[in-house]
């Protein structure tokens, strides 16, 4: 609602190319690179990129349209860094994957990408599909203006052992999901190599690996590393031959630190890590992307829909100790980027976990930091997103009043902007 009234308000009601200014009023403006809320500023926009930032009492350029947000606190648009948004991957059914064709779940990609954009994520590192290259696709057909979502980095395929945490498991043992959903298998280091050069050259922009099993994985333990060292090496190495890197995810201590030492960017999850594994991944600059949130969501909707008792008991084991290695690595000053599994529980809500990394260790200045400049540096796309600053995508959110002083407002954006384009709720989109 409060989407439409800004456009009945500030829009001009004129078609605009792509080389008009727009000059945004900012009441309150979040500098995330140095850490600090300015008042009464004006963002320029030219085409989709943020042109500059000056004070409110400057000039405003003549035949600028103006966006008044002076009642709002503008904010870089958010990042997601482990999202999944193609398909349905949270179920009782850990086989449900086997029941939707590619072309179902490529549709439930398009209205996922709608709703994570709509709440602020202008940009996604997309961390997995069970089948290959959905998420390729989607990438692409936002790129090309086709589907309305966020800029997205993504994986292509699972690379995992066979009947590890990245295959569809709790199957009978002779039933095998389609070779689409496989992609990804290696059980050596060479078939690492392998899988790794094709889920790149089928158009992914980073790697998954598996090194540890998984909460939603049936049969696989959170605890167990399921890689070695060398074959996690081997992954680097070869995603370091196409010019990008690999994330692992890694619940377990042991799987978390071979996973260091090979060299990946980041850890996902890492609930069971311990001191020597933060310590670790402080000395090595791996990002630890920690989804502290959706543990409770699982916890409740899973005993309410009766989800077997092993995801429930692994969701048990890995939630609380999670956030207390979480809390830990806030004070170490381990680097720390925002990522929430978004997926396991329903997309859009995917501010949910910002109060939650405050209420463990971060100021919400950091907290907004992590899902902003820093989940940029994690990406590698620094220099295009994450801060509102000239030769930036405009990518900018704002939400009413002083966001900092209570992170939950996040959850209703009052404005979002893409690329320049402002978005709204009916799924149109306007420049
Ligand atoms: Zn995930």
């Amino acid at each position: 609602m409060m989407l439409r009234t800004l456009l009945v308000l500030a829009l001009i009601p004129a078609v605009l190319t792509a080389q008009d200014l727009t000059a945004v009023r900012a009441g309150r403006l979040i500098d995330v690179e140095r850490g600090e809320v300015r008042t009464s500023q004006v963002i320029l926009v030219r085409g989709d990129c943020i042109e500059a930032v000056q004070a409110a009492t400057a000039a405003i350029p003549k035949g600028a349209a103006v966006i008044d947000l002076s009642a709002y606190t503008v904010m870089p648009g958010l990042i997601d860094l482990h999202a999944h948004l193609i398909g349905d991957i949270a179920s009782a059914d850990p086989s449900a994957p086997l029941t939707k064709s590619g072309a179902q779940d490529a549709m439930t990609g398009v209205k996922h990408a709608r709703a994570t954009l709509l709440a602020g994520f202008t940009t996604v590192r997309d961390i997995g599909t069970y089948r290959a290259y959905v998420d390729v696709a989607l990438r692409d057909a936002i790129n090309e203006g086709t589907v309305l979502g966020p800029r997205m980095q993504v994986a292509g395929a699972y690379v995992t052992v066979a009947g590890g945490a990245g295959e569809v498991t709790g199957l009978a043992p002779d039933v095998l999901p389609p070779p689409e959903m496989r992609r990804g298998v290696a059980n050596s280091a060479d078939e690492v190599r392998m899988r790794v050069r094709e889920i790149l050259h089928g158009g992914a922009d980073f790697i998954k690996i598996l090194a540890t099993g998984a909460v939603f994985t049936m049969g696989t333990t959170p605890g167990a590393p399921e890689y070695t060292e060398a074959e996690i090496r081997a992954a680097v190495e070869e995603a370091a031959n196409y010019g990008t890197y690999v994330a692992a995810h890694a619940h377990g201590a042991e799987g978390i630190k071979r996973a260091v030492r090979a060299g990946v960017r980041s850890i996902e999850h890492g609930s069971l890590a311990d001191d020597e594994a933060l310590t670790l991944m402080k000395k090595h600059g791996t990002w630890f992307v920690a989804d502290i949130y959706n543990g409770d969501y699982t916890d409740s909707v899973g005993h309410r829909e009766g989800w077997p008792e092993e995801i429930l008991r692994k969701n048990t084991e890995t939630t609380e100790a999670q956030r207390v290695a979480f809390r830990k690595a806030v004070a170490m000053g381990v680097r720390i980027g925002y990522g929430t599994d978004s997926g396991i529980y329903p997309h859009g809500l995917n501010a949910a976990q910002l109060p939650y990394m405050v209420k463990y260790g971060m100021t919400p200045m950091q907290a907004l930091q992590s899902a902003t400049i820093d989940a940029a540096r994690a990406m590698g796309w620094e220099d295009r997103v994450g801060s509102i600053a000239p030769g930036k995508f405009a990518d900018l959110i704002a939400v009413k009043g002083d966001a900092l002083t209570d992170l939950n407002r996040l959850m209703q954006m009052d404005f979002v902007m893409k690329g320049g384009v402002m978005v709204w709720r009916d799924g149109s989109a306007t420049r």
